[in-house]
């Protein structure tokens, strides 16, 4: 395979010492089909027609152009703020097209995004003039009642895997919205209503196939790589890409109590005040995520979301001590279908508005940080915005810090701070907004969720990867020594030579 560099007309005089790969090649030229792009470090690079046409013919699923049918619907991710336009999307549809996608990104070193569920909130799964290794039309869920567990695609919805499990009445831990994908969820962590009975998403994990950075495919479990098992689990994307998910499954419901209670926002300061103790004594089986929520027209209001998995009588008298509290102005808490509880926010973060989300972990909700949060909310510059103290603890916080890639398993809360907007000049000052908000919340800072923040400094990679960052650090110079999986919350390699 030819490898050339693009050198369009602006940037003929640049010489070979500043080319990749130290090769003279100011001779090339694009003509009609042949595509450009650019590597990981941002050097066009470019692809002859031969080169592409190679590519497409060793792929089963389709490869994208810019121009082709389906290729805006397919670079476009849940994130509206991002819209980047890849050089080449692979639809991928088994692990033998990632393997060949990973190798045609490796050997022309081209900037790489990977796409499953593509809620990206920085918009890591999709690139502008890379390759888009996309995944969404690999959508099996195979359940084993027998064994409980079940095999998932890397395309595959959280409503979707929620949906098949729950067929036979099982669950495991996924997020609380179900248009998420469940590879980006997973190998980030995963929290969701049954986190704190069942631990975090990876720690349902048994198996994954991994196709690593030299388009090997590897089996990770605590059998077979078991390094690389354990970096895949909180270390994100960073060590190659996941064609399948083995899970372990449990008994839930099918019917859980849960849903919301609402209450105006001038009473948020007094339930925020009571459940932070409340979450404190909870059992496992309760799960509550208070939400502060706020309108473009500037009306708000404080919902909190909660879900029992236990027994029916114990979940209602758990949850009537919040209920005592005051009287929510809406109370939906009743014996619901799990997947309906799954579902039931989905609205409130619709496809293609723009949004920027960051957030940090925090021990206790302080009188200092929820009087903070109020405040912020009151800001006219919030917009449509939320601040959500998610309950974290129980089983996440029993399994030892250095048990799995993802460390930061203690601190009671996720703090998430999102701002959306729907017109684009609005970006800058909601951007600010939720920045200062969060610069305003640094004193409680007990780290970060590699897959809730922004974090677009390498500086705080320590924030995400905590006490686990060096080991980290060795296994991505092991697996990914070019960095070609960069596109996420980055563990760089080391240097070598
Ligand atoms: C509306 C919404 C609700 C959310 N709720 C929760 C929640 O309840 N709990 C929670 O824990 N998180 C939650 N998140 C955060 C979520 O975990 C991340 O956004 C996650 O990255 C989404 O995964 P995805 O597959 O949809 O995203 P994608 O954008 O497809 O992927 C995100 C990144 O994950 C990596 N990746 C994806 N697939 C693969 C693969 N197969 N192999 C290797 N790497 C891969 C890539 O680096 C990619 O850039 C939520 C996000 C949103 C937008």
């Amino acid at each position: 395979m030819r490898r050339r560099t693009f050198v369009s007309s602006a940037a003929t005089a640049l010489t070979a010492a500043v080319l990749p790969f130290g090769r003279d090649f100011a001779a090339a030229t694009a003509t009609a089909t042949d595509v450009e792009a650019v590597s990981g470090q941002g050097k066009q690079v470019l692809l002859t027609s031969a080169e592409v046409t190679e590519l497409r013919a060793s792929l089963h699923g389709p490869l994208l152009l810019r121009g082709d049918a389906g290729y805006d619907e397919t670079r476009r991710i849940w994130n509206g703020a991002f819209d980047r336009h890849p050089a080449l999307i692979a639809r991928c549809t088994g692990a033998v097209d990632v393997m060949q996608a990973v190798q045609f990104a490796r050997s022309h070193q081209l900037l790489v995004a990977v796409r499953g569920g593509g809620h990206s909130l920085p918009g890591h799964s999709v690139c502008e003039s890379g390759l888009m290794i996309d995944l969404s039309l690999m959508k099996g869920v195979q359940v084993d009642p027998i064994r409980r567990t079940a095999l998932v695609a890397p395309g595959v919805l959280l409503g979707q895997f929620d949906r098949e499990a729950q067929a036979f009445g099982l669950a495991t831990t996924a997020g609380t919205v179900s248009h998420t994908g469940v590879a980006g969820l997973t190998l980030g962590g995963g929290f969701g209503r049954l986190a704190r009975k069942y631990g975090l998403s990876i720690d349902n994990l048994l198996s994954a196939d991994v196709v690593t950075a030299d388009g090997k495919l590897l089996k990770a479990s605590a059998q077979e790589n078991p390094d690389l098992f354990w970096a895949i689990r909180g270390g994100g994307g960073n060590f190659g890409v996941v064609t399948s998910f083995l899970f372990q499954l449990h008994p839930v419901g099918p019917l859980l109590f849960g849903g919301n209670l609402v209450y105006p926002f001038e009473n948020a300061r007094e339930i925020l005040s009571f459940v932070a103790d409340y979450v404190m004594e909870a059992p496992d089986e309760l799960w509550v995520d208070p939400v502060l929520e706020r309108d473009a027209d500037g009306s708000g209001r404080l919902l909190v979301n909660v879900c029992h998995c236990g027994e029916l009588k114990s979940a209602e008298r758990a949850i009537d001590r919040l209920r005592k509290v005051r009287r929510p102005i809406q109370d939906s808490v009743a014996p619901s279908a799990y997947v309906k509880l799954q579902s039931e926010h989905d609205d409130l973060s619709p496809h293609g508005r723009s949004y920027y989300t960051t957030g940090m972990y925090a021990h206790r909700l302080e009188p200092a940080l929820i009087a903070h949060c109020i405040e912020r909310m009151q800001e006219p510059a919030a917009g449509m915005a939320k601040i959500s103290f998610t309950q974290n603890g129980g089983a996440i916080s029993r399994v030892p810090s250095d048990q799995t890639g993802f460390a930061n398993r203690s601190p009671m809360h996720t703090l998430v701070v999102r701002a959306s907007w729907d017109n684009r000049d609005e970006a800058e000052t909601k951007i600010a907004w939720a920045r200062a908000t969060a610069a305003g919340l640094e004193r409680f800072n007990q780290g970060a969720y590699a897959n809730l923040t922004h974090a677009e400094k390498q500086s705080r990679v320590r924030l995400l990867y905590g006490s686990n960052l060096e080991r980290l650090i060795e296994l991505k110079t092991l697996y990914d020594s070019t960095n070609l999986f960069r596109l996420n919350p980055n563990i760089e390699p080391r240097k070598t030579g």
